[in-house]
């Protein structure tokens, strides 16, 4: 390793607004921070980095995408050419049992889960699109760069982030190919990380942005692409399901969407507040997609993109407090999604265009690195408040009350919040336990059998990883940071039988016996970024980091 001596110091750039993250949020945070500029006729220095090696590369979502914040961003994102194809024209619910299914009438749907003038897409094509955009107004997007440190002042404000030495070694040596970070400093730095950013959680950390507010809530959402038969295929159709192959105790439910040229987008998302270690929710996602209801629509076709993403659950009550002097945190990094929707790109949308009307407001009165109030003022009594609070009970009263009766129940609440808007039932449910903390030591939970994966329907984890074509410089330092080893083999490996064999979509972590004793290994270069163990691990003994810009997934339009 270089002593501290040999590291030469970083370049540094210096611009208004530096973003971090080129997903929808942050996106529309630059987007709209050069229109408003290039309306004033003013000079305005924005950048976007991104981890991914090009924009799109590692966003992974459904998607059917509610174009209210495309629209607010791009009235005529139509004639622009958004990639926003099929429009839903079928809309269904189900109930998996393991042998039949239940479809829940849509009059029974409260409003608001109506898809009704809702578009089926992949986000990652519509960040690709954005980012074109962005480009074009004169945006500086930086595709390749991971943000690796926040940079403080000397009064603690944030002052920018710092983009990860390349080329470090293996064991933290300087390699041949060698190159120091980045600087990019700016009056204000927005934090458009998605769910469970790397820098999103030190700073929730170092400026107590939790505070007394619920842990935040997560889903791991697993996602295959299909290309099937053109006799099979139904433009528009949205289906959604609950139930099979999960327990009632289990939360989470699948989705299936036909768009595009023959595609199927087919997902499956389980709520990482599950109790058993042994389940496993990429086998679960795998059986699900032999029921009767879906393995026809799948038959003849074949897979051609597989990947995995942590979603936020928590919602109203889990946002934390979302300003720090110098910056922001906007999209899914402060936990936007509506969770009965599983819709969270338009409100990413929404608060990157009110983080820019706030960042822009406060350049032009002369300020810098101060706290954007008026931003949090917006999220909290604006559109993305309405959408959110409205729905704060439905993750509770199903974590409590199981699937069929917490569907039920949380029906019943949204319907009074339709009915009675602003007023509702007047309680706002708690989330109780962080997800890190539902598990179960192993010998209180079942064992569960898994089939054997066909090759066909199904695959086993790592056909499927090359699926989604990832990629990362093998000769680097692991970026998966196992704080303590021992507590690991004490604690995950001899309490919980290893669930992190079982919840990492991407085989990175085994337990194998060397010379009669278990050890953990890890296999990093597999990793798609997804922050499942970051957030499962039971002991929060996994710091999940980012490797060297450019690796990770080149998910092609998931
Ligand atoms: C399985 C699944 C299904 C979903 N279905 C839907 C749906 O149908 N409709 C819908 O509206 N929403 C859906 N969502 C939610 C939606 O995808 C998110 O709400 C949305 O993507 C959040 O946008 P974001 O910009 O905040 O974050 P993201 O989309 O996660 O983007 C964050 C970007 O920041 C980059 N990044 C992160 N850290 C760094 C760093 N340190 N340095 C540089 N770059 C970094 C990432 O690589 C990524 O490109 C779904 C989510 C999942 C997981
Ligand atoms: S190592 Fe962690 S972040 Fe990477 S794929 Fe596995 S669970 Fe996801």
């Amino acid at each position: 390793m270089a002593s501290e001596a040999e590291i030469p110091a970083r370049d540094a750039m210096e611009f208004d607004v530096v973003v971090v993250g080129a997903g929808p949020a942050g996106l529309a945070a630059a987007i709209k921070l050069k229109q408003l500029a290039n309306a004033a006729g003013s000079e305005l220095s924005v950048v976007v980095i991104e981890k991914g090696s090009e924009v799109g590369a590692h966003i992974l979502s459904g998607a059917v995408i509610d174009p209210i914040g495309l629209t607010a961003l791009f009235p005529d994102w139509k004639e622009k050419g958004a990639p926003l194809e099929t429009e839903v024209t079928d809309d269904r619910f189900y109930y998996l049992g393991p042998a039949g299914v239940i479809r829940l009438p849509n009059m029974m749907m409260p409003p608001l889960m109506n898809n009704h003038g809702n578009y089926i897409a992949s986000l990652g094509n519509v960040c690709k699109w954005l980012g074109e955009q962005a480009s074009e107004l004169g945006v500086e997007v930086f595709p390749g760069f991971a943000a690796a440190e926040v940079l403080y002042d000397e009064k603690g404000a944030v002052v920018g982030v710092a983009t990860g030495d390349m080329g470090v070694g293996r064991n933290g040596e300087m390699t041949d190919r060698y190159q120091r970070g980045m600087e990019l400093r700016g009056k204000y730095t927005v934090i458009a990380e998605g769910a469970r950013g790397s820098l999103s959680k030190q700073l929730i950390a170092k400026f107590g942005l939790d505070k007394g507010r619920q842990p935040q809530k997560y889903g791991i959402g697993l996602k295959e692409l299909w290309e099937v038969p053109a006799e099979s295929h139904k433009p528009g159709l949205v289906q959604h399901t609950l139930g099979w192959p999960l327990d009632n105790g289990t939360g989470g439910g699948s989705f299936l969407y036909h768009y595009g040229d023959n595609l199927v987008s087919v997902g499956f998302v389980v709520h990482l507040n599950y109790t058993n270690p042994w389940l496993s929710p990429y086998q679960e996602f795998q059986r699900f997609k032999t029921h009767d209801l879906i393995a026809p629509t799948l038959a003849g076709g074949k897979r051609i993109a597989y990947g995995a993403r942590a979603i936020t659950e928590g919602g109203w009550q889990s946002i934390p407090k979302l300003t720090f002097p110098g910056g922001a945190l906007v999209g899914c990094a402060a936990g936007f999604v509506n969770v009965p929707r599983i819709k969270g790109s338009h409100n990413a949308i929404l608060s990157g265009i009110a983080v820019a009307e706030a960042a822009f407001a406060a350049i032009g009165a002369g300020r810098a690195q101060d706290e954007l109030t008026a931003y949090s003022d917006s999220v909290m009594s604006g559109p993305i408040a309405r959408d959110l609070k409205r729905v704060r009970n439905a993750k509770p009263l199903l974590s409590k009350f199981g699937t069929a009766l917490g569907t039920a129940l949380s029906g019943a609440d949204m319907w009074a919040n339709t009915i009675l808007p602003g007023i509702g039932l007047g309680y706002t449910l708690k989330h109780g336990k962080p997800d890190h903390a539902s598990l179960k030591p192993a010998h209180l939970a079942p064992r569960i059998d898994y089939p054997k994966p066909d090759g066909v329907l199904t695959f086993d984890r790592l056909t499927n990883v090359s699926f989604s074509a990832t990629n990362h410089e093998e000769d680097q330092p692991v970026h998966l940071k196992v704080k303590d080893m021992a507590l690991q083999k004490e604690s995950e490996h001899d309490v919980f039988a290893g669930p992190s064999g079982r919840y990492c979509p991407a085989a990175v972590y085994e337990w194998v016996e060397d010379g009669g004793t278990p050890k953990f290994v890890i296999n990093a270069q597999n990793c798609v970024h997804c922050k499942t163990c970051d957030i499962k691990d039971p002991n929060q003994n996994i710091n999940w980091t980012v490797p060297e810009g450019g690796g990770g997934p080149n998910y092609p339009g998931l």
